[in-house]
């Protein structure tokens, strides 16, 4: 009887496990992994999407599983969109896209090809004025290409890639004439066949900057309104990519930070912050610093910020000396970079708030729809990491 009964409970178990089997491999063993996975199915998180709502509303329910408060921090910003930019030449219309930052224009005149690179002296060499001009990108900015341009009197200004693909490109400063970018591909024939001579073109810009509302997720207990530590993360991703490595990864080491420090005294100096709108310029950090209170930020003794370190073993920090050197002495297999601030601690530092950026260095899948998968343990070991510099910032007996 009892050897049957053991049996049977051997059976049993073994029968729950293969029926479980399936449910254990999409969820796997760590949280941080189904976070992962629930964030990069919603699709990609373009601020104003529902995708980055329904983001906002897993995120909201996690934290407040975890314990804590949420608020919203809601912000708006411009945002550049190109409606559709050709440039026609004879019968045939090409596509291009317009520069980032173009105002519209739609033009018919002489096509003309400029020498060289674009400098004044290229521009100089051939009669442009009243036309579009046509030039190869390289060795000067996109900008002073068109300043140049603009300096001659051309009407309209075409920058072909000096690779076959498309060229995409952003514009500073004021712009005042359309400018289209051309690929290789697309641009070279064009650009040998007028400079033999000029030729009949219409150039169609159409551009426009819509509003776009962004909303930070701020989780905290209720009692916390002066932080000394504030860990952030950007949940938003770039239009197509479903984000995972940029930055689900951050996102959910994050939340993970906030779940492990539930139970520890340090919760009662801590904020943690999904950030909305990175991608297009670091629009909620910069939003919560400057809406911030002065004496809230300079409360701050750190601000630790997580973009893509999902993928790659290397991890890598940046940021105030003090803390990269606490997060060398957490794990001495850790590189410094120079800072590149490219990320939400950027708008802190400027404000003067002490930074330390975790970031494991470039993927291939940057920025493209693959960006689908991570690796949980990568999760794990920068969580790891990040609460040993908590721990050495906050818990030592030196340090205030
Ligand atoms: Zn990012």
């Amino acid at each position: 009887m009892r050897l049957l009964t053991a049996r049977f409970w051997w059976w049993a178990v073994l029968g729950l496990l293969l029926v479980c089997m399936p449910t254990l491999g999409t969820l796997a063993p760590n949280s941080a992994a189904a976070d992962v996975q629930a964030l990069v199915a919603f699709g990609s998180r373009v601020p104003g999407t529902p995708a980055s709502e329904q983001a906002r509303t897993y995120l909201i329910r996690e934290y407040r599983q975890a314990g804590y408060v949420t608020e919203l921090g809601t912000f708006t910003y411009p945002k550049f969109e190109d409606l559709g930019s050709t440039l026609a030449v004879g019968s045939v219309t090409i596509k291009g896209h317009a520069l980032d930052r173009s105002p519209s224009g739609q033009l018919s005149a002489l096509l003309v090809a400029v020498p060289g690179v674009g400098r004044l002296d290229d521009f100089m060499a051939v009669e442009v004025k009243g036309a579009i001009a046509i030039v190869r990108r390289g060795e000067i900015s996109f900008s002073e290409k068109v300043r140049n341009a603009a300096a001659v009197g051309a009407v309209g200004l075409v920058i072909v890639n000096t690779e076959p693909k498309e060229l995409l490109g952003m514009l500073d400063g004021e712009v005042n004439i359309p400018v289209l970018g051309l690929s290789g591909a697309q641009g070279e024939p064009l650009l040998k066949e007028a400079s033999t001579e000029p030729l009949k073109a219409s150039l169609n810009v159409n551009t426009h900057l819509k509003t776009v509302t962004g909303q930070n997720i701020i989780a905290h207990l209720p009692d916390v309104k002066q932080p000394k530590l504030l860990l952030g993360a950007h949940y938003d991703s770039v239009p197509k990519s479903p984000g995972a490595n940029d930055n689900a990864s951050g996102t959910v080491v994050v939340l993970e930070l906030a779940r492990h420090l539930a139970d520890t005294p340090l919760v009662h100096q801590a904020w943690f912050v999904a950030f909305d709108g990175e991608e297009d310029g670091l629009q909620g950090s910069k939003a919560f610093v400057n809406t911030a209170k002065p004496h809230f930020l300079s409360n701050l003794q750190a601000m630790l910020n997580f973009d893509m370190v999902g993928v790659n073993d290397q991890l890598f920090v940046g940021g105030t000396e003090s803390l990269t050197a606490l997060a060398q002495k957490a794990d001495s297999k850790i590189s410094k970079i120079r800072d590149t601030g490219g990320s939400d601690h950027k708008p802190f530092a400027t404000a003067g708030v002490p930074v330390l950026f975790f970031y494991r260095g470039q993927d291939p899948n940057y920025h493209t729809p693959e960006d689908t998968v991570v690796d949980p343990k990568l999760l794990e070991a920068t969580t790891q990491i990040a609460q040993s510099v908590i721990q050495f910032r906050f818990e030592s007996p030196t340090d205030s």
